[in-house]
């Protein structure tokens, strides 16, 4: 499909939404449209001594708040209509979720396995420095963090050039998805994929929904199929299967696999990182067709890779209830409509992947505030629980052995509110997202721009034009 354009089909949804909207065209264009958009090239000194010319973006969609927010990729699929497409998603995630930052995105076109970790960082590094010397990095400005290709490890690097040129007091602050001693807060590594289980939970527990799509109620006993076992994909299906679901397949670079009878998910990561492909795994059926078992049977289909993986070509065949997009944009616009027209419930990336950013938010509020999530409180919420117990032992016959103590009385910690926090906000947005869908009778897609639009338009009407 080479006429495919990204930000055209971001749009194509926004369009469907703005109907319901009360704002007037002039608002609505400025909503949509790249506020920045800043296209850097760099030579990048090889470890062979030859020069190669990077090429990296960074768009900031919307400064209706700030900062601007969003990953920086690494993929050769990178250019400036997927940057700004991606950066306008993460306008209406953040706005779905009321996390308050702007929509941003960042990323360089390389394929990542050709470089060498030395020139990964060179990379990273030098992008870095371009961001600061044009501004589009900084604690209140535009705070990157990981997206397809990046990790923990290079938010480190971008932090240590950060700190190296500015003398900040909230540094730490400039970018998320940070190692744990660099500011990172615990939970983030998982939190994207832990926010797809949520959202995909909270669908299933809604027994009306449920009865339309002919499933029983629950997340127990369903069959999923996931594409991609990266970071979001495997955290994806780990708190699916631990949440009762069952994953019946598998789709990777090198093909797709199907058993109906469930897969081994930590067995089938170990096998990859041994053989280095999914294919041949135990006794399920490959498919030399990485895509193939996205139409296989299921009842849940969760693509967790990149944009453009549901189409107009494989669309039709699709099988699954319940599209759970975990990726950003991995339903093109006819796709939506063919699998709108089927009766599969489609929960929408600009919802279902806000997990990642949700955490964020909570990593960047913990570097401006300098202290750990729990520190000042744990200690007390659990001598507080202690003298309640007592108070129970005193009127009753009932007394608590140190180990019902330990358990009963367990005050917070960062991991456990920050799970807290991510398990609240996606409850909340589905169900804000849920009721809009059935006041207006439209899709949860349409139901996420028109909530968007509703939050962002609401700031644009405010704010005064200067010359
Ligand atoms: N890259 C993630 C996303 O697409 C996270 C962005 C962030 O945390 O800023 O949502």
């Amino acid at each position: 499909m080479s006429d495919y354009e990204f930000f055209d089909q971001v749009n194509k949804g926004f369009d469907r939404a703005a109907k319901y909207s009360e704002y007037d065209q002039g608002l609505l264009d400025q909503i949509k449209i790249c506020n920045n958009v800043y296209h850097i090239t760099f030579p990048l000194e090889r470890d062979d001594g030859s020069i190669k010319v990077i090429h990296g973006w960074r768009v900031e969609h919307s400064h209706h708040k700030l900062p601007t927010k969003g990953g920086i990729r690494f993929s050769t699929t990178v250019n400036e209509d997927e940057t700004m497409a991606l950066a306008a998603l993460m306008t209406y995630k953040c706005a779905v979720v009321d996390v308050p930052f702007g929509g941003a995105k960042g990323g360089i076109k390389i394929e990542r396995s050709e470089y060498s970790d030395a020139e990964i960082e060179r990379i990273t590094r030098r992008y870095t420095y371009e961001l600061i010397k044009k501004d589009f990095l900084g604690p209140g400005s535009d705070v990157p963090a990981p997206d397809y290709g990046t990790g923990a490890r290079e938010m480190g690097w971008v932090l240590d050039t950060y700190r190296q040129l500015k003398s900040d007091i909230n540094a730490e602050a400039c970018v998320t998805g940070k190692p744990i001693p660099q500011g990172g807060v615990r939970g983030r590594t998982e939190a994207t994929g832990r926010g797809v289980y949520f959202g995909v939970r909270e669908a299933c527990q809604n027994k009306e929904d449920m009865k339309e799509l002919g499933l029983e109620p629950g997340l127990e006993g369903k069959t999923f199929v996931i594409q991609g076992l990266g970071n979001v994909g495997y955290h994806a299906a780990q708190n699916m299967i631990q949440g009762g679901a069952v994953l019946v397949g598998v789709a990777e670079i090198e093909g797709s696999i199907y058993d109906s009878g469930g897969i081994d998910l930590e067995a089938l990561m170990e096998y990859r990182d041994e053989t280095g492909s999914i294919m041949g795994f135990n006794d399920t059926k490959a498919f030399e067709d990485n895509t193939a078992v996205l139409k296989a049977e299921c009842d849940i289909l969760i693509p967790a890779a990149l944009e453009n993986q549901l189409h107009a070509d494989n669309a039709p065949d699709i099988k699954a209830k319940i599209i759970g997009e975990a990726a950003n944009g991995p339903t093109t616009d006819e796709a939506h409509n063919i699998l709108k027209e089927k009766g599969a419930l489609i929960i929408p990336d600009s919802y279902l992947n806000a997990g990642g950013v949700t955490v964020s938010y909570f990593e960047w509020l913990k570097n401006l505030s300098h202290v750990r999530f729990g520190r000042m409180e744990k200690r007390f919420e659990e001598s507080s629980y202690r003298k309640i117990l007592n108070v129970i032992e005193n009127i009753s016959d009932r007394t608590f052995t140190e180990e019902e103590m330990g358990v009963l009385a367990q005050g917070a910690d960062e991991k456990d509110l920050v799970d807290s926090g991510l398990e609240e906000t996606m409850i909340n947005a589905y169900n804000e997202l849920n009721e809009l869908r059935k006041r207006h009778d439209i899709d949860l897609r349409t139901a996420a721009f028109l909530s968007a639009i509703d939050k962002v338009g609401i700031i644009y009407n405010q704010m005064g034009i200067f010359p």
